[in-house]
């Protein structure tokens, strides 16, 4: 339950904000100059706020669109990525927001015309590379969707360029805009997934880990392309069962022909980001697992890591090409 929205005087007319303050009638509202001032306030405690975050809604002024790091994509050899939102309405254990901002407030920016003209303006620059941009960094991409219509206003500008994909990455079984409109051969609605057992400990305020799987279900049968995102890869008693029947699960459940790609990623974090996060959650069993620390970067050791792609990636052989299947390092 959002108790306070904070509103930059800049965006208070604009539809965008009415819409979503419509939304939060019994909401103290604040008007505000600029969001660092709430976001970027020092001596925030991003435990405690995330117990009962605020909303902030903004106009974002530059960094629309951003180059993906090394390591992360799902084969084409440009990556961008773009967030109209800060933070997420879960929880997860493992999320790197939780070492990245300070404030567990979520922000959402108004100004999605803004985010189309850089998107379009690095379309052109790759006219000859293909091309994938990744909606919802810094956020799910479709948890708040019924709140900020983001997804369904940026799937509607990639009708315009069928040959540049675009990844919606969540958690949530959000299945709109997707559901009520035709499959689009050039969107990848991809899931996040963790055995059943683990999601319950770690994957906190998430749909299950069945109900997603549902959810894709429903897409893929209407022709959409589904990603299967399993990053992190989460080490511990039994994980060769846990993750062989979850891997069994799915593929038993959604056709081949509707699977886009599948990733698979370590569970890593920048050093200074571990420490944060750790601080924040020090008895949590995930940070007592074998981990240890290689070119600054916190993780488990290579050969549980390799262990584990190479167990999952072959199980998922069976079922889909090698070539759609990714190792996300990034
Ligand atoms: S769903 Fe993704 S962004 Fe949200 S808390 Fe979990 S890991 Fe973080």
């Amino acid at each position: 339950m959002i108790e306070t929205v904070y509103v930059e005087k800049k965006i208070k007319e604009h539809p965008r904000t009415k819409f979503i303050l419509s939304k939060f009638k019994k909401a103290t509202i604040i008007e505000i100059d600029r969001y660092g001032e709430i976001f970027n306030k020092r001596n925030q405690n991003f435990r405690i706020q995330k117990k009962n975050p605020d909303l902030i809604l903004a106009f974002k002024n530059d960094g629309y669109v951003l180059s993906a790091p090394e390591g992360f994509g799902i084969g084409s050899s440009k990556n961008y990525y773009f967030s109209h939102m800060y933070n997420c309405i879960y929880d997860c254990r493992y999320c790197f927001l939780q070492g990245m901002y300070s404030s567990a407030n979520y922000v959402i920016f108004v100004n999605f015309e803004d985010f189309d003209k850089e998107i379009e303006k690095v379309i052109q620059d790759n006219k000859d590379n293909k091309t994938t941009f990744f909606s919802g960094y810094d956020c799910d991409s479709l948890a708040l969707e019924t709140l900020t219509g983001f997804a369904k206003h940026i799937t509607t500008l990639f009708t315009k360029y069928p040959d540049v994909d675009i990844e919606f990455r969540t958690k949530s079984v959000q299945t709109e805009p997707f559901a009520s409109i035709e499959p689009l051969k050039n969107v990848i609605v991809a899931y996040s997934l963790l055995p059943d057992l683990m999601s319950k400990a770690l994957d906190n305020k998430t749909p299950s880990t069945l109900k997603r799987i549902n959810a894709m279900s429903h897409l893929a049968a209407k022709g959409w392309k589904i990603g299967l995102r399993f990053d992190p890869l989460i080490h511990g008693k039994n994980w060769e069962k846990l993750y062989k029947d979850l891997l069994d699960n799915i593929y038993n459940t959604i056709p081949s022909h509707s699977i886009h790609s599948v990733s698979f990623g370590p569970l890593r974090f920048p050093k200074e980001m571990f420490k944060d996060i750790f601080k924040l959650y020090p008895q949590t069993p995930l940070f007592s697992g074998p981990l240890s620390q290689h070119n600054g970067v916190v993780s488990y050791d290579l050969d549980i890591e390799e262990e584990m792609t190479s167990f999952c990636s072959n199980i998922t052989k069976n079922y889909i090409d090698k070539s759609q299947i990714f190792k996300c390092s990034a």
